[in-house]
């Protein structure tokens, strides 16, 4: 048996016992967490600087304080968010009890990635048990020293059979994904979700894919641009632009493309001063093999500012590019990277149809002083999330989901959104025995008086608000028996 294999079948094992079920565990579960999170965040603070180059705070801000507030709120709602949910009921079920019971779905896999190690492991993992499931834990290889870390402090927190990582790359997710799961959570690029989904449906394993893609970010030319600019800054060169709702281009009127610019420029100047290399605030490219990609995307475009880089450092600058055309490298695949690209264009419709004509994006971004123009862009695109004069912040919004649509992925989490993806949600009604005449409508011999009947009690009342259904039920309830049983029987 592999190691992966092994990993899995002992979260099986333990998940049959039953103990990840009870709301008291789940709660000791998440209390261990929320201590890992208070007693090690030097531990994850060190190995993301050295994977990232984040400071301290950064990885904070970014990275931990996200999960925190996620442990917080599952802590306080867990009870609610488990008990059932009793439903509207029609005229034939109004003695019944009918309510939604979320229950656990089994044993789940959580695949992350890299670009915010723990924020999007952990994040899918605190939905997980909080549903009460078991769930095997894969965070990505190419965050090395955050993938050891993790690797070694789970399981010292919570239970390591219930919650077990496993580590490793390509051959051991493939190895992990030849098994049965209940559900698989993954987070990366839209290719490797297809391999995912693939893998899935040879065992009809519902998937929730948190993909990428390439957001798009339309400033108007009637907005304050200098504060449009310093968030768009932001968001696009925060973790060196490796987030998965950074803006990815700029859609503006080529008569404010140079605003724009110089705003931008001005904004990175007062986030990372004249010299970004030696911010402690500004990260680095994971690896080289990135490294040499974003460079790549800079064939046939021409720089505005920024460009300096440093290879052996995997350091490239904030990086900004004027005049680009739909056709170039760079608009042609999600940059994942500080290159922020400007296409000039004609206006609001035109931005509209450029982003209509491309794949769903995760993230869709406006700024405008105009609800018009906010309103249009939002009731005529389609996007994963949509966002109104500022970046990335609705990622931290627990009531908001979280999740894409189309090729920017499938499902959704955050807050409650992750508790009822990973768990199911099992429709339940009970009946008592009595009431029998009420039924005979529906058994045979089927004939047009009871079909009358039925569409009456299935269709006429579907209109009435709650108390005229409550004043009808009660009238009807109270002579429906006697009449069936009289007329029917
Ligand atoms: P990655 O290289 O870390 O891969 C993600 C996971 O997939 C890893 O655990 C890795 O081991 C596994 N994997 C890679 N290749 C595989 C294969 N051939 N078969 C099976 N498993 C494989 O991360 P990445 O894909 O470079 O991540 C970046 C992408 O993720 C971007 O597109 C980004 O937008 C997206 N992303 C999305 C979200 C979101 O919440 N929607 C968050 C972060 C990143």
């Amino acid at each position: 048996m592999s190691q992966e294999q092994q990993a899995v079948a002992r979260a099986r094992k333990a998940f049959e016992t039953g103990r990840s079920k009870p709301l008291e565990y789940r709660i000791i579960q998440l209390k261990n967490l929320q201590r890992l999170f208070a007693e090690r965040q030097k531990d994850i603070a060190d190995a993301v600087k050295k994977d990232l180059n984040k400071s301290e705070c950064g990885t904070q801000l970014y990275e931990t304080l996200g999960v925190e507030g996620e442990i917080d709120l599952a802590l306080k709602k867990l009870k609610e968010w488990a008990a059932p949910r009793p439903v509207e009921k029609n005229l034939l079920t109004l003695s019944d009890t009918v309510y939604v019971k979320p229950e656990p779905l089994g044993v789940v896999l959580i695949i992350g990635a890299w670009n915010y190690p723990w924020a999007i492991t952990i994040q899918p993992l605190i939905g997980a048990i909080a549903a009460g499931n078991a769930a095997v834990v894969k965070p990505s290889e190419v965050c090395v020293h955050t993938s050891k870390v993790m690797e070694e402090l789970l399981p010292i927190y919570i239970d390591k059979e219930l919650y077990p990582v496993v580590t490793g790359g390509v051959t051991e997710t493939q190895e992990l994904l030849r098994q049965r799961f209940d559900h698989i959570f993954y987070t990366g690029n839209s290719m490797v979700g297809r391999v995912v989904m693939e893998a899935a449906s040879k065992h009809l394993t519902p998937v929730t894919l948190e993909l990428g893609g390439k957001s798009p970010c339309y400033i108007d030319k009637d907005c304050d641009i200098s504060i449009a600019c310093r968030r768009v800054a932001w968001g696009k060169y925060t973790n060196c632009g490796q987030t998965c709702i950074a803006p990815d281009y700029i859609l503006c009127e080529p008569s404010v493309q140079d605003r724009v610019i110089q705003e931008v420029k001005k904004a990175v100047k007062e986030f990372y001063t004249d010299n970004p290399k030696t911010c402690p605030d500004y990260g680095r490219i994971i690896n080289q093999r990135h490294f040499k990609r974003i460079m790549g995307l800079l064939d046939d475009t021409t720089v505005a500012a920024g460009g300096d880089n440093d290879e052996a450092d995997c350091f490239i600058a904030p990086t900004i590019l004027r005049d680009v055309k739909p056709e170039a490298k760079v608009m042609q695949e999600e940059i994942f990277g500080p290159l922020l690209p400007i296409l000039p264009i004609s206006g609001l419709d035109e931005a509209i149809k450029y982003i209509n004509k491309r794949e769903k994006p995760l993230a869709l971004y406006v700024f405008s002083s105009h609800d018009k123009v906010i309103h249009r862009m939002r009731d005529e695109t389609s996007s994963g999330g949509f966002l109104a004069n500022d970046c990335l912040v609705h990622f931290s919004v627990n009531s908001l989901p979280f999740g894409g649509v189309g090729n920017s992925g499938m499902g959704c989490y955050h807050g409650k959104y992750s508790f009822d993806q990973l768990s199911h949600l099992r429709g339940c009604l009970i009946k008592k025995l009595n009431m029998e005449g009420v039924n005979s409508m529906r058994y045979p011999p089927h004939t047009p008086k009871k079909l009358g009947w039925a569409r009456f009690f299935i269709l006429k009342t579907a209109n009435l608000g709650w108390m005229g259904r409550m004043v009808l039920f009660a009238v009807v309830a109270v002579v429906a028996a006697a009449v069936l049983q009289k007329y029917l029987l």
